[in-house]
């Protein structure tokens, strides 16, 4: 490696990418460096975790703004996160153990964009929207359209995370989430799942169920969804969101699970979270 650039600006990190496109970006670095063995030695890095501007949590209208370098610590600490999105919250403390949530970022697990990133069905859930900065200005793409297949996203070559920005749940809508592995720490997810149910008067008026683990990339449940709204958050509908969410995931087996299993555990979870919102 013969390059290394620690932007402590926005500006200046997107400047340092479009000047070295061939150079690895660095946030904490806690993706990266468990293959860093096993990879070419890159031409350069750029380093964002000097870049004060990416990182921390405020409110802003109607909506939280993560910066891309929040950590899963701060995640953690936020008593905005506690207020506002608890569930992405309850994901950040099941992020591997508390040295990997000191340094792992949120934009980190959003560009790794793997299947079991643990924030990702929250993300869905919450209908979170991306903030991308690149020499050509700035964007907003929905996170639901950002990943595209196993570990692909939409961010082009010369573009950054920023940050992320969850809308604020109002008062009727549930939130739900769960993670189901091995173990509490140190665990990577077999299943999990994410939910933001609104209801009214005892129906379902919308819900989006955000899943991981279950395809190639994290999905919305989009006939689960369709099999809940406008029905009572009863029995009934939770077993036709059960029925409806078999009809559009194959979820596969490899080392972590078995397809079946993890099919099981989806519609049990989806189940849980329909008729835990009937209930509140
Ligand atoms: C022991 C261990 C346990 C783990 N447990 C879990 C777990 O339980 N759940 C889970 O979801 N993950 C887990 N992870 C994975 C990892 O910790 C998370 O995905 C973390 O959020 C990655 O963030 P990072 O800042 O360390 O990313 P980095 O490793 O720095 O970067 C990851 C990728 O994102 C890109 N990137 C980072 N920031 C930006 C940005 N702002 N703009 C554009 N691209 C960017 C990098 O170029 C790189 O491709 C674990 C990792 C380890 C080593």
């Amino acid at each position: 490696m013969t390059g290394y650039l620690r932007p402590t600006s926005l500006a200046d990190a997107v400047a340092a990418r479009a000047a070295h496109p061939d150079w690895l970006v660095l946030a904490g670095g806690t993706d990266l460096m468990v293959n860093a063995p096993h990879r070419p030695v890159p031409a350069g890095i750029v380093d964002l975790w000097g870049c004060a501007e990416l990182r921390g949590i405020a409110r802003d209208g109607e909506t939280l703004r993560l910066g891309a370098g929040t950590t899963w610590l701060d995640v953690v600490q936020s008593a905005l996160v506690a207020a506002h999105a608890p569930i992405l919250g309850a994901a950040a403390r099941e992020i591997g153990a508390p040295q990997i949530q000191a340094r792992g970022t949120i934009g980190g697990n959003v560009a790794t964009s793997s299947p079991v990133g643990d924030s990702l069905p929250v993300l869905l859930a919450l209908d979170a929207t991306l903030g991308l900065a690149s020499p050509r200005g700035r964007r907003v793409v929905p996170y639901r359209d950002f990943a595209t297949g196993y570990r692909t996203t939409s961010l082009d070559a010369d573009e950054l995370i920023a940050a992320v920005v969850v809308p604020v749940p109002d008062a009727a809508t549930r939130l739900s989430w769960r993670k189901v592995g091995t173990r509490a720490a140190q665990s990577i997810s077999k299943v999990m799942a994410a939910a933001a149910i609104h209801v009214e008067d005892g129906v379902i008026a919308w819900a989006r169920f955000g899943l991981g683990a279950v395809a190639a990339r994290p999905i919305r449940a989009a006939a689960a969804e369709a099999a809940a709204a406008g029905r009572p958050a009863d029995e009934a509908t939770a077993r036709a969101v059960a029925d409806a969410l078999a009809g559009e995931i194959r979820p596969i087996t490899d080392v972590r699970s078995a397809a079946d299993y993890r099919l099981e555990v989806a519609q049990a979870l989806l189940v849980r979270f329909v008729l835990n919102a009937g209930r509140s």
